[in-house]
């Protein structure tokens, strides 16, 4: 690893300074939150700034909360805090459970969403699960607030459809009704995820029918992805439904076109996204994983 460059930490005291800091410092400065990404890409010399900006000391960016029909959560919430908010849990036990399974504690503890999704990793979790239930991402630079969906926020590998001026806000995941159940599975052996596969579901009254679906598949190339194909076939009868699952994946894998990369063949993650589209199916409608 290289002796890290010599740079300098500056502290905002609203988000207005922080968007103007960014804009004065352009392709020498960036936001800092937990840093978790950020220095130890500076650490291997992979980016260099001589300006970071502390987005932390922007107050309120932390909060999670319930307002307009949507959770909110602040873009520099941590992902241990959400894993444990008893609010998150109470609407969204399947975004605690997500969180609880990212990197590990010390990562948690100090890498935040905003981070997570800012950085644009493609083997992440967060924007896979937050892109199938639907969730906005709040943006604020120097001249306008901007409402993003979560596809739109990630534009590729690394990279966001963010201004250099601007922050991520927060995200807000619209309230779920009753009928709505949701599943997040991951494939991991290494460091990061090899595959994420997001599934929520909604039900009619009776519960054997699905009226609708969104499916998202991730980690296995550049960006998250959904196919109207496979929702598609995922709407339906249950037991339908379950039938169709092998062509739903097909038509999830054809989508995202996963890559050969260090995580495994293309090929390879073809057949996990078979495989854990049933068992997320499964997991959603709390059936014993066939
Ligand atoms: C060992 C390890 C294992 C990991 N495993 C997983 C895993 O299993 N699943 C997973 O999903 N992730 C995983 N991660 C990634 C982890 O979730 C991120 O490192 C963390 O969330 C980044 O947040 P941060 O606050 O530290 O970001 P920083 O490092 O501070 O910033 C990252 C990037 O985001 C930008 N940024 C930060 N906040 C904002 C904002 N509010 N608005 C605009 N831009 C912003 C910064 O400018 C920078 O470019 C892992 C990381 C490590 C180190």
């Amino acid at each position: 690893m290289m002796p890290l460059r010599r740079f300098t930490i500056h502290q905002p005291r609203n988000l207005k300074e922080a968007s103007e800091m960014l804009a004065q410092f352009g392709e020498k400065g960036r936001l800092y939150a937990g840093g978790t990404e950020l220095l130890l890409a500076m650490k291997h010399d992979l980016l260099r700034y001589e300006h970071l900006v502390d987005v932390k000391t922007a107050s309120g960016l932390d909060r999670i909360e319930r307002k307009d029909f949507a959770l909110h959560i602040g873009g520099i919430a941590t992902h241990r805090a959400i894993e444990n908010s008893p609010l998150v849990r109470e609407h969204f036990p399947v975004i605690c459970e997500m969180e609880r399974n990212v990197a590990n504690v010390r990562v948690r503890a100090a890498g935040t969403l905003g981070g997570n999704l800012c950085f644009g990793e493609p083997h992440s979790d967060p924007a896979n699960l937050l892109l199938a239930l639907n969730a906005k991402a709040r943006v604020r630079g120097r001249s306008e607030d901007r409402v993003l969906a979560m596809d739109e926020l990630i534009a590729g590998a690394y990279e966001t459809s963010l201004a250099p001026d601007e922050i991520l806000t927060g995200v807000e995941i619209p309230l779920a009704p009753k009928s709505q159940k949701a599943a997040y599975l991951k494939f991991q052996i290494h460091e990061r995820p090899t595959l994420g596969v997001a599934l929520v579901l909604e039900l009619d009254e009776s519960g054997r029918a699905i009226t609708k679906a969104r499916a998202v598949v991730g980690c296995v190339s550049p960006k998250p992805c959904r196919s109207e194909k496979a929702e598609a076939l995922l709407v339906g009868e249950r037991e339908n439904v379950e039938k169709q699952l092998p062509e739903a994946a097909k038509a999830l894998a054809d989508a995202a076109q996963p890559v050969d990369d260090l995580e495994g063949s293309a090929e390879y993650k073809r057949h996990l996204i078979g495989v854990f589209l049933r068992r997320a199916f499964a997991k959603a409608l709390s059936k014993p994983v066939a």
